[in-house]
């Protein structure tokens, strides 16, 4: 196993670094997590080179597309990503209505089917994506919106030039080799009183942090993640490219979810026992995880001047 001379994020030395896992969901002999006690993250290294990245997404997007045929082909599918996103649309509005501006653009970076976008176009807004995969790429672009296969595109059509009230992407960053980089070039194409809103997972989740499932601990730690943030690494990473950040926690999963989990190691059964508890139990079990910080996701907001 080679071992990083210093912490990819901030800079400090080998006495700081120490190894998480030599388990790699997904990766290559030699690769392992290690975490940075200066300043909390945890990272793979050696990380993916961008060919292998391009690989892995290209392997990941087809294997969601496999699991599904049988159901139907062409924009079927697509549209079946959008209803399935539906519950994911409506948890993240809560957070999402205070920093909309009534009018202006909207830029969501790997928007997949758009599903984000749509209502936010009903709403007035003109909305842009980024999305690599053709397949949703194209059906975005059918739909009627703007959307590019990367960052370059976008920025090689001069669609950056306008600048955005609201650049959001949902588990991006932590695939993201530079995500310093990443950050300041979005907030570099914001306009004055804009947000830069992201998701991303938090590591102190709870079938980690209190449950220790070791089956989790095996799917956890996946070589599609060159980062996994806390909120101290959060802020860490953000404090350096706005004076204004503000992090709020979410809950994806369910009591159900973490069940199964706890009895068959694998992931599923979203919504399974609610029938026999109740909506009111699933609700306090959330509310309970993310007062305690053991959550499974951090939303970060970013304002620019
Ligand atoms: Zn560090």
């Amino acid at each position: 196993m080679s071992l990083p001379s210093r912490c990819p994020l901030c800079q400090a030395g080998p006495d700081h670094q120490g190894v998480v896992t030599p388990w790699v969901y997904g990766g290559a002999p030699g690769q392992a997590f290690f975490h940075c006690e200066a300043c909390d993250v945890r990272y793979l290294f050696p990380p993916l080179t961008q060919d292998e990245a391009m690989r892995f997404y290209a392997a990941e997007f087809s294997g969601f597309m496999e699991k599904r045929s049988g159901e139907g082909g062409g924009w079927d599918q697509p549209e079946r990503h959008v209803r399935a996103n539906q519950s994911q649309w409506e948890r993240r509005w809560r957070y999402l209505a205070d920093h909309l501006p009534p009018q202006g653009r909207v830029l969501e970076i790997g928007c997949s089917s758009g599903f984000m976008l749509y209502p936010l176009e009903q709403k007035g807004l003109e909305c842009l994506g980024v999305e690599p995969s053709g397949v949703f790429g194209a059906y975005v672009r059918a739909r009627g919106l703007a959307c590019y296969d990367d960052m370059d595109a976008l920025v090689a059509a001069g669609a950056h030039e306008a600048g955005f009230d609201l650049i959001m992407h949902f588990f991006v960053l932590e695939h993201m080799v530079d995500p310093v980089a990443a950050i300041a070039r979005q907030m570099a194409m914001l306009r004055p009183g804009g947000r830069l809103v992201f998701e991303i997972p938090n590591c102190a989740d709870a079938l980690r942090t209190v449950y220790d499932l070791p089956a989790f601990e095996r799917f956890y730690w996946s070589v599609a993640h060159n980062w996994y943030f806390s909120e101290d690494s959060t802020r860490h990473l953000l404090e350096r490219l706005s004076p204004n950040v503000e992090i709020l926690r979410d809950q994806r999963y369910d009591l159900s979810n973490h069940m199964v989990w706890a009895r068959d190691g694998k992931p599923g059964g979203m919504g399974r026992f609610t029938p026999v508890w109740g909506e009111e139990v699933e609700r306090q079990y959330r509310e309970a995880l993310i007062a305690s910080g053991h959550c499974d996701t951090l939303v970060a907001i970013l304002h620019k001047d």
